[in-house]
């Protein structure tokens, strides 16, 4: 059985224009979990992720472990625990693995010793150790989605916000970052990925939610999500 929620999502709407991009969207993260976020392309996936994090103007209410995260900005919300990636990972290229991860760590203040702690078990707990002094720009996709899990990992956030985290990768390296995403849920990670690779999704997943047009279709254990009618028609059978 799933914990109680940790992450707590009511009734978000995000306007871009005459665009309703997400419309009042509503979700319950449980602690410990992996929930997916899948959906059509333009269902307001990445939104929801934005809104989430404060990345995008919201109304609704946003709460994490009790706390509201409302009308803080996205600085605040890291501080308040939550880590993020993004769909286009932007990493330094010149700088080494370990330096690209180092900078999700600025986000909260620590002794230099903590700190680097942190880091090392970070690079080891996603298997980048051995490519800790590597030149970023020389990494695969694979490796460069790693290095962004960890650079928003390494702050230690309560819940992880994943966008597309197996976005460019092969089946090898989706099956690989799905065996590190479960040992961060083992270690008790709370995890939200917005994800297109439908199997990734199945098999990781506790939860899944799915959108279209911003709303929420459908929502429960990934055997009845794959199943479900609206899901097929909306989701699985365009894709
Ligand atoms: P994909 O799977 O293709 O990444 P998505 O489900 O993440 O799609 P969003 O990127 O959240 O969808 O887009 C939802 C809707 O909001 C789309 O109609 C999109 O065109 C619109 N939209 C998103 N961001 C903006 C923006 N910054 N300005 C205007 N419209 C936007």
């Amino acid at each position: 059985d799933l914990g109680e929620p940790l992450l707590t999502v009511r009734d978000l709407t995000v306007r871009y224009g005459g665009v309703v991009a997400v419309d009042g969207f509503s979700l319950d993260v449980p602690r410990g979990s992996i929930v997916g976020l899948i959906g059509p392309n333009g269902a307001g996936k990445t939104t929801a992720i934005d809104a989430i994090s404060g990345f995008a103007v919201a109304s609704g209410s946003v709460s994490l472990g009790g706390h509201s995260l409302d009308g803080l900005r996205p600085h605040q919300r890291i501080r308040a625990g939550l880590g993020r990636t993004f769909q286009a990972i932007e990493l330094y290229g010149d700088l080494s693995v370990r330096e690209n991860v180092v900078v999700g760590l600025t986000a909260r203040a620590r002794s230099h010793r903590q700190a680097q702690e942190r880091l090392a078990e970070t690079l080891d707990t996603l298997g980048l150790t051995a490519l800790a002094d590597r030149p970023a720009g020389e990494l695969s996709q694979g490796q460069r989605q790693l290095v962004s899990i960890a650079r928003a990992l390494v702050g230690n956030p309560q819940v992880l916000l994943l966008d597309e985290p197996a976005g460019g990768l092969d089946t090898a390296e989706s099956h690989w970052l799905g065996e590190r995403l479960r040992d961060l849920r083992a270690a008790g990670v709370t995890i939200l990925m917005v994800e297109h690779d439908m199997s990734l999704v199945l098999s990781l997943c506790d939860q899944i939610t799915v959108l279209d047009f911003g709303t929420v279709i459908a929502s429960g254990p990934p055997e009845t999500i794959r199943t479900h009618p609206r899901v097929v028609e909306a989701y699985l059978g365009s894709a």
